[in-house]
């Protein structure tokens, strides 16, 4: 162990490597013996049982591999596993916790050193290294295995053959939320390799070759065009920038070349297609942006599209209606537009991220998705698949007990949706009278429809960044008013808060890429860029005041701001826009003007807007995560991420006081609106609009519907003398359940 180092990386390195599970457990232990010179390397992992079961070995008998199998709790491998610590002894024999069992002829071996695999603060596992010699381990040798057991640890959690969960949940690999909900059904794996077997062939007619090629693009292009229409019009128009990128990359001159040049030198169209892809996947994939990163996913998705229309594959048709669930590396859009309506439940990706084509093509058709769960390996078409895209987990071969369970819940879901319908028109008021407004937020033209089947009385967050995500460039003035035109159009008579481009932080925009930037949650996001890009902002504020024409129906909101200086230079932009336009001719009115409270600094300068805002937005999300300091995308703080933290409802107290002192309406946008313990609370302390997805609507409005702005102002008044936001949650949630509003926390 001369270099520590450069041995935990290749140890790392070969067991990821590794294509089947048990190669990999196999691995460890023979890397680890090998480097540490040790006689004995064994690692336990928990089974479904929670017992910890003996998966590999090196140095024990042959025949305890996968039988030992230790009760929980149980000798030195318990010991470690319940204090999750290393235990590190020179004669194990001597400890009182020793176990000896002799299947493993562990007799020869006095020393004993057991570190434990802890992933998300579970024991998944326990590594031991054992020697003949009494002696104890360096404390070099420790902190290697402890760091070791650290990188192990994160590579075996979504193995098959770890259970660390209770009963029932053996087989559960947990990714990304991609898009919400929960679908039940059958694999159906999508492989994308076929591309990259294929071989390179000597091309025997190289002017055929590039005939076909030229044909291939056209047969292609038709393709897309025809999957995109078959998404229907709505549907198309939110995501069709997705189809326009496949197409934009068809037409790419420099990708059309590389595959010509490739022919023109002697290979075969297959081979010199591989050869594209392979390099133009790779420029993307070396992008610092991790939004340009993610469409390296749609280069490959496009080279086997190309690649399948070529050997004239055709995508399988179901020959049933079993629910699908869309399985692979990638899935790409082709494969989700071949599923026939209402038979696709669900999509699960090894790759990608929330930002993938994929994700947002899911979200826009209502299909729970998780993404970037890594390799799951051992999938059989076919088999049954539960996929949670609320918590960003897949359950493998469930049992039919968790079935049943994650049946309920959709059933569940179901009924109530037809229940809630009923009040779809009925007010949204607390029992003593208090009314509430509820608004959707939305960004896609998809969603528009399930606003208006909700209820919504208007748009309280119009995220205009994702219309923007979906093209390849920035799209003109005439593109953006056609987009907003439609969404004022189908809330006609009805308030639509327009948000000033959002991007940056966790929202980057594919052809803008926001580089070198440290810590780009406090870099150059929100109104701070489109300040500096003022030509942008410009275009964007014009084309909203010419779609809006002269109804009232539009109000700008602006994200991010931390300074009135930041207002007062917009405002200045705003009225040059209204100056030019009227120039220009057209009819405009002046539309009311907010400001996103999501910025902590914002709120001390609340008392100096009394003049310069209509009204004020609180993003709770964002308020939450610079407050807290936990970013709110990061799976690795999740937990600890709440917004009904004592410290942000204190913050929304304030800013409700400092407002209502300027006579500013206050309302909120954040996912706080959606989630009934902080409705309650948001009531409690005084919020009387509030605006969330359009999907939770019903259920907030039952829920608003259902208790007493008196019993809400009590509940906010014992919240707020509370330390833990556990606390908080279940004192409301109990009081809700008692109220007979259990079904809202399933
Ligand atoms: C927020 O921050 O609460 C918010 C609504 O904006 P976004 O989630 O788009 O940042
Ligand atoms: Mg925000």
């Amino acid at each position: 162990m001369k270099n520590v180092l450069h041995d935990l990386a290749r140890i790392v390195q070969t067991v990821a490597q590794a294509d089947q599970p048990i190669d990999q457990v196999n691995l460890i232990v023979q890397s680890i013996s090998a480097t540490m010179a040790v006689d004995v390397c064994s690692l336990y992992l928990v089974n479904a049982e929670q017992e910890m079961e003996l998966l590999a070995s090196q140095g024990l008998a042959a025949g305890a591999v996968r039988r030992v199998r230790l009760p929980r709790g149980e000798g030195l491998v318990g010991l470690v596993a319940s204090t999750r610590h290393p235990v590190n002894i020179a004669d194990a024999a001597l400890h009182p916790a020793h176990y000896y069992v002799p299947e493993t002829e562990e007799e020869r071996f006095r020393s004993f050193c057991g570190l434990p695999l802890v992933h998300g603060g579970t024991v998944i596992g326990v590594l031991v290294v054992q020697c003949c010699e009494p002696r104890l381990l360096t404390t070099q040798e420790q902190g290697f295995l402890v760091t070791l057991a650290a990188h192990l640890a994160l590579l075996l959690v979504n193995s098959p053959l770890v259970a660390a969960a209770p009963e029932g949940m053996s087989n559960r690999v947990t990714g990304v939320k991609g898009a919400p909900g929960i679908g039940i059904g059958h694999i159906r794996l999508c492989h994308q390799g076929e591309l990259y077997a294929v071989a390179d062939v000597p091309c025997g007619d190289i002017p055929g070759a590039l005939t076909d090629w030229h044909l291939l693009l056209q047969t292609v292009k038709a393709d897309l065009e025809r999957e995109k229409a078959d998404l229907g019009s709505e549907l198309a128009g939110s995501v069709g920038g997705i189809y326009t990128a496949y197409q934009m990359l068809l037409e790419d001159p420099a990708f059309v070349r590389y595959v010509e040049t490739g022919i023109t030198q002697g290979n075969w169209l297959p081979g010199a297609l591989r050869k594209a892809t392979q390099h133009f996947a790779d420029v993307f994939l070396a992008m610092d942006d991790p939004y340009l990163r993610a469409r390296h996913e749609d280069i490959h998705h496009l080279g086997n599209k190309l690649y399948n229309a070529w050997r004239g594959a055709k995508p399988t048709v179901l020959a049933d209606d079993t629910p699908v669930v869309l399985v692979g590396p990638q899935v790409n859009v082709s494969e989700i537009s071949a599923v026939p309506a209402g038979q696709l439940v669900g999509i699960v990706c090894f790759a990608g991220s929330s930002l993938s084509h994929t994700a947002v093509l899911a979200n826009a058709l209502g299909v729970p998705a998780v993404m970037g769960t890594g390799t799951i390996r051992k999938l059989q078409d076919g088999a049954q698949i539960i996929v949670d895209g609320n918590h960003g987990q897949v359950l493998l071969q469930p049992g039919p007990t968790v079935v049943a369970e994650y049946q309920r819940l959709v059933d569940e879901r179901r009924s109530r949706t037809r229940r809630l319908e009923g009040i779809r028109d009925l007010p949204a008021a607390t029992t003593d009278g208090a009314a509430v407004t509820l608004y959707a937020n939305t960004g896609l033209l998809a969603d528009i429809s399930p606003g208006l089947h909700n209820g919504a009385q208007g748009i309280g967050l119009y995220r205009t960044e994702i219309p923007f995500m979906v093209y390849d460039s920035f799209p003109s003035e005439e593109d953006q008013m056609y987009v907003y035109q439609q969404v004022l159009e189908a809330y006609r008579g009805r308030p639509v808060c327009m948000r000033t481009l959002d991007i940056g932080g966790d929202k980057p925009l594919p052809y803008f890429p926001v580089e070198n930037e440290e810590n780009p949650a406090l870099g150059w996001r929100g109104i701070r860029f489109t300040l500096d890009n003022s030509a942008l902002l410009m275009t964007q504020v014009r084309a909203m005041i010419r779609a809006a024409g002269d109804t009232d129906q539009l109000r700008i909101l602006l994200p991010m701001i931390s300074c009135t200086g930041e207002l007062d230079d917009f405002r200045e932009l705003l009225s040059d826009a209204l100056q030019q336009l009227q120039g220009e001719g057209y009819a405009v009115r002046r539309p009311e003007l907010g400001v996103m409270v999501e910025v902590p600094a914002a709120i001390s300068q609340i008392p100096f807007w009394g003049e310069k805002v209509d009204f004020l937005s609180i993003g709770s999300n964002d308020l939450s995560q610079y407050l807290l300091a936990l970013d709110r995308n990061n799976p690795r703080v999740a937990a600890r991420y709440d917004h009904v933290h004592p410290a942000v409802l204190l913050e929304i107290k304030r800013i409700l006081a400092l407002a209502s002192q300027q006579g500013i309406p206050v309302s909120l946008c954040g996912e706080m609106a959606s989630d009934p313990v902080a409705v309650v609370l948001l009531l409690g302390l005084g919020l009387r609009t509030l605006s969330t997805s359009a999907t939770k609507i019903p259920q907030i409005k039952w829920l608003i519907r259902s208790i007493a702005l008196a019993q809400a102002q009590r509940l906010t008044d014992q919240a707020l003398g509370c330390t833990y936001p556990a606390a908080i949650r279940d004192l409301i949630r109990a009081e809700l359940e008692q109220a007979g509003l259990r079904e809202l926390f399933s």
